[in-house]
């Protein structure tokens, strides 16, 4: 491992300061995954700022009826926080679908909506990767790419945003907190994240000098209708090869409103205003399911090894709106590890 120093922050104006005084600096909140990028010389700080024991660890109500997560809420208190379960329990499904309940406990809020790829060349410092190396050309393009994107791909990269959290999040229409060196301000979540464009090193529209301080979920919840459909090459402890959120609003079974996000297919979080349009109005059922998957994966890309996800991808949206529509329970086997 390359010398690092380590520095702890008092606060966040603190935590913002020290970042902006150092371009080689980073934020290390969890650990879980900065750590093993450090191992492999992936990342290389020459200064670590612990933020880990910022006053960010509280969930509290919003004058609108939301809730304000704060950045440092680990993963698993936030999944099992009673208020997420019962308002926004699709959030809950898809955090407790991620990682291991170990990883879950020392994972942040913030640190979730930065993880980096898990692009196998991303890790592998022998081979060329855009997003490491700008400049240096994809390995994946013509390589292995099962784990790659379908959607929003570029001749520079076709990663994939890991997380299953940020997924829930984007179908919940979360806002961003962020603060910096002039204060703070709000991120859609659908403008946090990029795709990857000519500039695949840059995964989010936070600046290099501000730090996440809170998420923020707007009051509706979808609590009735919803789903989180993980679909992955081993039961638990592996990321999605296609990951779905869908909630529903419905009034008998006509669709009143629908959310509809997938992971695993794009650089960030997947949502499609026409496929959500798709849905509203319409009859709950296989069919106009179906009819809004097609919308969603109309402009679909597979690569040598990854074309299984736009059917995959298909399948697993009519299934998720299926059980959204039901108001099937969520599986509750992630539930019984603590
Ligand atoms: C074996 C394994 C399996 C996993 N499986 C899954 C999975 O299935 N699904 C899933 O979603 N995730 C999975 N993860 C990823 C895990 O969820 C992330 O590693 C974790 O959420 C990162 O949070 P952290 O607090 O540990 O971040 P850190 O490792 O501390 O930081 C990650 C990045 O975020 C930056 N950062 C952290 N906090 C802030 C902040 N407040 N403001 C600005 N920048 C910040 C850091 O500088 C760093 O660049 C897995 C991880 C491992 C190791
Ligand atoms: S897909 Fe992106 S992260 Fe993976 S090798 Fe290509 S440029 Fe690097």
């Amino acid at each position: 491992m390359i010398n690092f120093q380590y520095a702890r922050a008092n606060d966040v104006s603190d935590a913002v300061r020290q970042i902006a005084a150092d371009p080689g600096a980073k934020f290390i909140a969890g650990g879980t995954n900065l750590i093993d990028l450090m191992k492999e010389e992936v990342e290389r700080p020459t200064r670590l700022i612990d933020i880990s024991r910022l006053p960010l660890k509280t969930v509290e109500e919003t004058a609108d009826g939301g809730l304000r997560i704060g950045a440092m809420v680990p993963n698993s208190d936030l999944a099992w926080h009673p208020r997420i379960e019962q308002r926004y329990p699709l959030l809950s499904s898809a955090i407790l679908a991620g990682a291991s309940a170990q990883l879950r406990n020392m994972a942040s809020t913030g640190g979730n909506l930065l993880q980096r790829t898990r692009c196998y060349y991303f890790y592998d410092t022998a081979t060329p990767c855009n997003k490491r190396e700008p400049g240096s050309g994809c390995s994946a393009i013509a390589g292995v790419n099962r784990m790659h994107a379908i959607l929003g791909t570029s001749e520079a990269c076709i990663a994939v945003h890991p997380s299953d959290m940020c997924v829930a999040l984007a179908a919940l229409e979360a806002k961003v907190h962020v603060a910096g060196p002039s204060g703070e301000r709000v991120i859609a979540f659908s403008d946090f994240h990029r795709l990857p464009g000519g500039t695949p090193q840059r995964d989010s529209n936070l600046a290099a000098d501000e730090i996440v301080v809170a998420v923020e979920l707007p009051p509706r919840g979808f609590a009735a209708n919803y789903s989180y459909l993980k679909i992955r090459d081993r039961l638990s402890y592996a990321f999605a090869l296609v990951s779905v959120a869908a909630a529903l609003e419905l009034d008998g079974d006509r669709i009143k409103d629908a959310r509809l996000a997938l992971g695993g297919v794009a650089h960030k979080p997947w949502r499609d205003p026409e496929a959500e349009a798709a849905l509203r109005g319409q009859a709950a059922n296989p069919a106009t399911f179906e009819r809004a998957a097609g919308v969603l994966l109309r402009d679909a890309k597979g690569f040598a090894h990854n074309t299984f996800k736009i059917d995959l991808a298909r399948r697993a949206i009519v299934r998720a709106l299926t059980q959204a529509a039901r108001g099937t329970p969520q599986s509750q086997s992630d539930k019984k590890i603590r």
